[in-house]
């Protein structure tokens, strides 16, 4: 069946300035993420503490849990300090499997090609997003790489996006964000975005999903032609 593009059609982009992208799960295939948290992490965890991958995985769970949607989740040198591994350069070994999601590099370029500012917003740790744009060479599609560390609070938060207006000023009126984080974007909703898109398949080994709440595109590319 082919993917549904109920965005597109109701976006007017007469009326849009700016366009504001998640990083992991929108412009990258968050398939390097989930297999470096779930595999990656919890075998040379292992590895480190004698336990099998399985006793591993069950002994981070819990910690993951506690710190969802909190800045300590997405923070390398937290995870660095309670796993006793050095997370910011097994990145760096693994980042071969970093990869674009089918269509992103169309999307960024499109968007640069309307004139338009192109930011991305992160809540990846400076050790995360500076690899994996390193290794892609997509760092060079944005005006402003902004990462939720420096404004003090999580994209979910609701004091993420008044923190960094007043140091980068747009009209959320006049502008779009696309996340695949559904708290994410209910935050961005809160804050008065014109448009706020649902990313359905952030994960290309993982089935597309269904979202209800939001507008939402299988992909990034699935928002063009932008006119
Ligand atoms: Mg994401």
């Amino acid at each position: 069946m082919a993917p549904q593009n109920t965005a597109s059609a109701a976006i007017d982009w007469e009326q849009i300035d700016h366009v504001l992208v998640d990083m992991d799960g929108t412009v990258l295939d968050l398939a390097f993420d989930n297999h470096f948290w779930r595999e990656l992490v919890p075998r040379h965890y292992g590895a480190l503490h004698a336990l099998a991958p399985e006793q591993a995985w069950e002994r981070l769970l819990p910690h993951f849990r506690d710190l969802q949607g909190k800045l300590e989740w997405y923070c390398m040198d937290h995870w660095s300090e309670l796993t006793g591994l050095n997370l910011a350069a097994l990145t760096l070994q693994s980042r071969e499997r970093i990869a674009p999601l089918p269509g992103s590099d169309a999307f960024l370029r499109a968007v640069r090609a309307s004139g338009r500012g192109l930011w991305l917003v992160t809540n990846a740790h400076r050790d995360s997003w500076q690899p994996k744009l390193a290794h892609t060479g997509y760092g060079v599609h944005f005006d402003h790489i902004l990462c939720s560390h420096d404004f003090g609070a999580p994209k979910e938060d609701p004091r993420f996006w008044p923190a960094l207006r007043q140091r980068h000023f747009f009209d959320p009126r006049r502008a779009i964000f696309i996340d695949d984080s559904l708290p994410v974007l209910r935050a961005a909703r809160d804050f008065g975005f014109a448009h706020v898109i649902a990313i359905r398949h952030p994960d290309t080994s993982q089935p597309v999903r269904v979202v209800d709440d939001f507008e939402a595109v299988d992909r990034l590319a699935d928002l063009l032609p932008i006119t």
